[in-house]
């Protein structure tokens, strides 16, 4: 054992003697995966208690965008601490809410003018989920209940956003408690021909949407998609294009569209919200993670103005919407967020990251002719690396082989967090990382993927 690791050791023991930790296989902690223990974290760096520091490459599951322990962030959540930490938000509200949804209405696309908020991203996609289904219902056209996805879509683990989520892994086991949903190919564009361009494949892919619409819209409540980027399921990604002829669909076929904008919200795509690359304004837009800057779990659902009025109505009526949680607008959670939103104002944070995003694309790119990389794709300031045991073919290494695991393990040795996803190693770091740390990442993901495909 190292000094560093048996500094560490003794929150491992403790740790491991309660905690069950998500996404994980617990006895990987026996052997395969160490469990890390974080003492502070500062900027794009986290560290352990042995002193040992980790670039946050994956922005700790997509939420950072301004840093870890960020001054701007602090100092926001103290000044709300020390004034209301929270109030119930039925009947009650308050000024930190109050001024956030001011400030999303205004950044969001033109004419998302209400907020209906929740505590985190699958419970946005419950609410967009009930919220579409009620509309129907509401304006007499009941039989409007089922829900229309891309394969390989994910949008969170709680039953309903399961069921509307597309990515085995995650559904198989449960698949008999979930409802059935209407599943459509995807336009990922890593299935292109040869030489057909991102629109071309897109645009033709829409072909499979168009037809399961002209079928089904009489029954369909909305379509859910993550816009531009599928992220759980590799970092695929696709062209605006498609989004635009969705959003031409759904009006023509009077069907909701809800952009589940969680993990690409927020300047991640390289515009504010990826929906803006395809001008448009989808009908729910699910918001989440960076939405406090990676703080305190918050998450929001935006609708335009005739969805709300639906459910306007007398009380007798029992049109109201009916979804709460207890932390519902959670008072330092806004606070977290108002700050966030005032970072995008105040430091030109969506061109600082076309500049960052040019030299992401260039270090990344270096890795396309490695003989075990089958396609290097990028989307703002996300990078993915997908790895192949045959390049030409783009036979994938079988799953059971944990090729990405050895990636991993690298990183924690040489100071970085990359977590890949099966073969795709990823990059998604915080929007305060420097250029060289960029080149330190990247670098430290090059060796990984030498050592994960050898052999
Ligand atoms: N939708 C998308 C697109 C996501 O990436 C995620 C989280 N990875 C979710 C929904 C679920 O969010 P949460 O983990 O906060 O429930």
């Amino acid at each position: 054992m190292t000094p560093a690791s048996t500094a560490n050791a003794p929150y491992v023991a403790r740790d491991l003697a309660h905690i069950w930790h998500p996404c994980t296989q617990m006895k990987d902690h026996e052997r395969e995966m160490p469990m890390i223990p974080i003492r502070r974290g500062e900027g794009v760096w986290l560290e352990d208690f042995g002193g040992r520091r980790y670039l946050d490459a994956v922005s700790s599951w997509w939420v950072n965008l301004f840093g870890h322990a960020n001054p701007r962030i602090n100092d926001a959540v103290r000044a709300q601490l020390e004034r209301l930490e929270h109030v119930i938000l039925a009947g009650f509200t308050h000024e930190a809410i109050i001024e956030l949804s001011e400030a999303l209405t205004s950044l969001a696309p033109q004419g998302l003018t209400r907020c209906f908020y929740a505590d985190n991203g699958s419970a946005a996609v419950e609410v967009a989920v009930k919220m579409s289904f009620h509309y129907w219902r509401n304006v007499g056209r009941a039989q409007k209940r089922r829900f229309v996805t891309l394969s390989n879509s994910y949008h969170g683990e709680t039953l309903g956003a399961l069921a509307v989520g597309n990515v085995e892994l995650y559904k198989s086991v449960y698949r008999p408690l979930l409802m059935d949903v209407i599943t459509v190919p995807s336009p990922d564009c890593f299935d292109r021909e040869p030489g057909e361009s991102w629109a071309d494949h897109s645009r033709r892919k829409f072909a499979d949407m168009e037809s399961a619409l002209a079928r089904h819209a009489h029954e369909v409540a909305a379509v859910i998609v993550e816009p531009l980027v599928q992220c759980a399921g590799g970092m695929r990604m696709y062209d605006p294009v498609y989004l635009a002829m969705l959003r031409e669909a759904c009006d023509r076929h009077e069907v909701h569209l809800i952009a589940d904008e969680i993990a690409v919200g927020f300047g991640r795509t390289g515009t504010m919200f990826a929906c803006e690359q395809a001008g448009i304004r989808p009908d729910l837009m699910c918001l989440s993670k960076g939405l406090t800057g990676g703080y305190l779990p918050l998450s929001v659902v935006m609708t335009p103005e005739p969805l709300f009025a639906a459910f306007y109505d007398e009380y007798t009526r029992l049109n109201a919407f009916l979804h709460s949680h207890s932390y519902t607008g959670n008072a330092l959670a806004c606070a977290a967020a108002r700050a966030t939103l005032g970072i995008f104002r105040e430091d030109r944070v969506i061109e600082r990251n076309r500049e960052l995003a040019v030299h992401l694309g260039e270090r990344v790119r270096a890795l396309a002719d490695h003989p075990h990389v089958a396609e290097v794709r990028q989307c703002g300031m996300i990078a993915a690396v997908e790895l192949a045991r045959d390049k030409a073919t783009r036979e994938p290494y079988p799953w059971q082989e944990r090729r990405g695991l050895i990636v991993y393990r690298h990183g924690l040795e040489r100071g970085a967090l990359l977590r890949p996803i099966g073969n795709v190693v990823y990059f998604m770091p915080p929007y305060v990382i420097t250029p060289e740390e960029i080149d330190f990442m990247v670098d430290v993901a090059r060796e990984g993927i030498e050592q994960a495909t050898r052999a």
